[in-house]
C-alpha cells in the first residue's frame, strides 16, 4: 500500500502546515490588536466627561454641591470604545 502511505504523509504535512499558518495568522492579529491605539481616548483609556466636559462640575446648580455625578467630580470617564484599556 505504497500509494496509501504517501497520501497519509501528504495529508499530515498539510495539517502541520495549516496549523502553523493558523498560528501565524493569530499571532499577526493579536500583535495588530496590541498596537492599535484607541483613537477615541488617544490611548489614555479615559475621555473627558461629556456631561461636565472634563471640569468635574456642572453649572446646573446654583450653590451647594454641583459635582458632576457622571464622573464623580473627576472630569474623566472610562472610554467606552476601548473599555478603559487605551487599545483596541
Ligand atoms: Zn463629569
Ligand atoms: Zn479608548
Amino acid at each position: 500500500m505504497k500509494g496509501g502511505d504517501y497520501f497519509i504523509a501528504k495529508t499530515d504535512r498539510y495539517a502541520v502546515f495549516s496549523k502553523k499558518w493558523m498560528s501565524n495568522i493569530l499571532n499577526f492579529i493579536s500583535k495588530d490588536k496590541k498596537m492599535a491605539k484607541c483613537k477615541t481616548c488617544n490611548g489614555k483609556g479615559n475621555v473627558d466627561c461629556p456631561i461636565c466636559k472634563g471640569k468635574g462640575r456642572t453649572d446646573r446648580l446654583l450653590g451647594g454641591s454641583n459635582q458632576c455625578k457622571n464622573c464623580n467630580g473627576s472630569g474623566k470617564v472610562k472610554c467606552s470604545v476601548c473599555n478603559g484599556k487605551g487599545v483596541i
